[in-house]
């Protein structure tokens, strides 16, 4: 009964793809099975010398540097960003953090870290986006 209620409520309000807004399948979530596989992954936690280490190199001090998507203004990656920065959708975050921690692993660099930090937010835009 409660799974008929789920699918039938489906139907009415389905779940979108928070990088194509089109529905999601059952057993897909955040984000759909294709624009999973189509993510454009930098691959920067296997090469220490990659562009954001690189530009932050003498600035500040820390071990290591990455980004794990290619962002681009239009494309996929930003409506996913968007819906976690502008509309609220803190499973976005959680997803993109999994997925990270997942492809950190990967690399010995990372196994041992404490933290994960991301680029400081401004209090004035936090205030604003809650
Ligand atoms: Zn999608």
């Amino acid at each position: 009964m409660n799974r008929w209620l789920k699918d039938f409520s489906g139907l009415l309000f389905p779940n979108l793809c928070n990088a194509c807004t089109l529905p999601l399948f059952q057993g897909e979530r955040v984000i759909c099975t294709k624009c999973l596989y189509d993510l454009p992954y930098t691959d920067y936690h296997l090469h220490g010398e990659n562009r954001v280490a690189k530009q932050l190199w003498g600035r500040i001090s820390l071990n290591a540097a990455m980004s794990m998507l290619y962002f681009r203004k239009g494309s996929k990656v930003q409506n996913l960003i968007h819906n976690l920065k502008y509309n609220q959708k803190t499973d976005v975050g959680v997803f993109l953090g999994e997925l990270l921690g997942g492809r950190l692993l990967l690399n010995e660099t990372y196994t041992d870290i404490d933290l994960i930090i991301p680029v400081p937010l401004h209090h004035k835009k936090l205030r604003k986006r809650g």
